[in-house]
């Protein structure tokens, strides 16, 4: 597989002077959550996304540690590079800093619409198969009036609005289409990269954009955006699910538990690697989300599973969330063994499961716990885990 086939550019480096006191509006909170992380979420969540590179100022290289501190392990987060002094810069910088990663496409997209949905960006990259670019936009629907004076408006014109289209962001592309047209128009003002794009002539698709992915421009935006996002979340709901799962030891040197291998006087017996925890971990979120359990979508007597990586079985839950248009909140597992000991490989463990989720590592918890000698676990002859999932789902009527 080729990496960084998609890379998403989010342009945070403007200072918002618009939005009022209170520094630059993609760091300030909505809802709780700065508007920057809330963006760049959408786009580490996104399945076709394989890297997410953020544009900011040099003054705010605090306030985006601040911002985006429980997503600054995500795997698919680049450090972010400094723009420059207009946003076409700061975008031609952004690009210039993937000249070694070499993506083959590039989606640009800024940091203040925070509510950009997955369709849509799955829009715009799947328009790219046939296009050089592609943005989001939305048809005009209000009547259009020209006016040439600004300080004393009166109506010189009525423009015909069926040709006409609001274009928003991302706007994708390919990388090495957008890079030269960006180097070749420096030092011109244009006022997005589809206007870029179109100097070098290229042909670049308008897809469907949402109503809803608005630009938080001032103050008063802040507003607007706490309502459309009170709407969201009223209709969205917390679904919960647990999963339990035991493997016993058989002769061998090594066991893996979480996707991490631990050396070990013995090795768990099972049909696939015997991942007990990732397996209590996978029946927990196909439980959040009704879809019965491993069993059901990979039968034990499919000879095919027989010795097949559990991240194939976690990867299948996260999928069928994502089609449920569902989100993973929160992983919690418990792992019950006197031996090997657990604590060392935590971290490593949280990471692996973060990883194969696309979901920040601060939103995955493992624990382990002895059972004080009693028991199958107590006796040293297997190891077992507990796992809760919690999803949040579309309210069902
Ligand atoms: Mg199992």
């Amino acid at each position: 597989m080729v990496k960084n086939n998609t890379t998403a550019i989010i342009v945070a480096a403007g200072r918002g002077a618009r939005a009022g006191a209170g520094g630059p509006k993609q760091y300030r909170p909505l809802a709780g959550r700065a508007v920057i992380a809330r963006t760049v979420e959408a786009f580490l969540s996104h399945g076709e996304v394989d890297a997410v590179r953020v544009i900011i100022h040099r003054d705010d290289r605090d306030e985006y540690d601040t911002a985006m501190s429980d997503l600054l392990n995500h795997r698919k987060l680049m450090a972010p590079v400094f723009g420059g002094a207009e946003r076409q810069d700061s975008v031609r910088l952004g690009l210039e800093s993937l000249e070694d990663a070499i993506p083959m496409r590039v989606l640009i997209h800024d940091a203040a619409r925070p509510f950009i949905d997955a369709d849509t960006i799955s829009r715009v990259i799947a328009a790219l198969d046939t296009k050089d670019g592609s943005i989001a936009a939305l048809p005009v629907f209000d009547t259009i009036k020209k006016s040439d004076s600004a300080s004393q408006p009166c109506i010189d014109d009525t423009v015909p609005r069926d040709a006409l289209w609001r274009a928003q962001t991302p706007q994708a592309f390919h990388f090495d289409k957008i890079l030269s047209a960006h180097r070749a128009v420096i030092g011109q003002q244009l006022t997005d990269d589809a206007a870029v794009g179109e100097t070098a002539g290229l042909a670049i698709a308008l897809v469907a954009g949402s109503p809803d992915n608005m630009k938080i421009t001032q103050a008063e935006d802040f507003g607007m955006a706490e309502t459309l996002l009170g709407r969201k979340t009223s209709n969205m709901e917390y679904r919960t699910g647990h999963g339990f799962d035991v493997h016993a030891f058989e002769d061998g040197d090594a066991v893996i538990i979480c996707g991490v291998e631990i050396p070990h006087t013995h090795k768990l017996k099972g049909h696939s690697d015997a991942d007990v925890g990732m397996h209590a971990l996978t029946d927990a979120i196909l439980g959040a989300i009704g879809e019965g359990d491993i069993g059901d979508h990979f039968p034990p007597t499919e000879a095919k599973w027989n010795g097949a990586p559990s991240h194939v079985f976690l990867e299948k839950a996260r999928d069928l969330v994502a089609d449920h248009n569902g989100t993973i909140t929160h992983c919690d597992v418990t792992l019950m063994c006197e031996a090997p000991k657990i604590g060392p490989h935590r971290d490593a463990m949280r990471a692996s499961l973060a990883l194969i989720l696309n979901i920040s590592d601060a939103r995955i918890s493992v624990k382990a716990t002895t059972t004080e000698q009693l028991g199958f676990t107590g006796r040293r002859e297997g190891i077992a885990a507990m796992a809760t999932a919690t999803v949040s789902l579309p309210v069902i009527d």
